[in-house]
C-alpha cells in the first residue's frame, strides 16, 4: 500500500470513529509505518522530527488503537510496543530478542505461511479449538546480540 493510499484508508476508518487525522496522528502513523517492528512510545518519540511529549504520544496511540488503526504488542519484560493494525501492515510474525528486547517484524512466503496455518489448525484441533487467526513469536537473539 502506498503512503497516500494508506493515509486515505486510515482517514476513512477514523471518520467512522469521529476522530480527525491530525498532523500529530499522521506523524505517529508514519513513524510506525517506517519502523522495522513494533515500537514503544519512547522508541517512537526518537523517530519523530519534532519533540513530542510522551504523554501526548500515549494519547494519540490510545486514540488510534481505539479506532483500530494501531495494535499493541506486549513484548519481553512487559514493555508495550505499538504497530499498525494487521489490515494495514499485512499479516506477519515477530522476532523477539531475549537480550536487548528488540522486536522485529518478519513476513514469510505464502507457502510457509500455509504450513504455519496447517500446524496451528492441528494444534488447535487437539483442544477442540477453532482457530481464526494466529501470531507467531520467535524468541532468540538478534544479529546485534548473537
Ligand atoms: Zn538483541
Ligand atoms: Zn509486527
Amino acid at each position: 500500500m502506498t503512503k497516500s493510499a494508506m493515509d486515505r484508508q486510515i482517514e476513512l476508518r477514523l471518520l467512522d470513529s469521529d476522530v480527525r487525522f491530525t498532523k500529530g496522528r499522521k506523524a505517529v502513523v508514519a513513524g510506525l509505518a517506517s519502523a522495522p517492528g513494533p515500537l514503544s512510545a519512547a522508541e517512537l518519540a526518537e523517530t519523530l522530527d519534532e519533540r513530542v511529549p510522551l504523554s501526548s504520544l500515549y494519547r494519540s496511540l490510545a486514540i488510534l488503537e481505539e479506532a483500530g488503526v494501531v495494535a499493541h504488542h506486549l513484548g519481553a519484560k512487559g514493555l508495550t510496543r505499538y504497530e499498525l493494525a494487521e489490515w494495514l501492515a499485512g499479516h506477519h510474525h515477530h522476532l523477539v530478542c531475549v537480550d536487548c528486547g528488540s522486536v522485529s517484524d518478519v513476513q514469510i512466503p505464502p507457502n510457509q505461511e500455509e504450513s504455519v496455518r496447517n500446524l496451528v489448525a492441528q494444534i488447535a484441533a487437539l483442544a477442540s479449538f477453532a482457530p481464526t487467526d494466529h501470531a507467531l513469536e520467535i524468541e532468540g537473539r538478534c544479529s546485534r546480540c548473537a
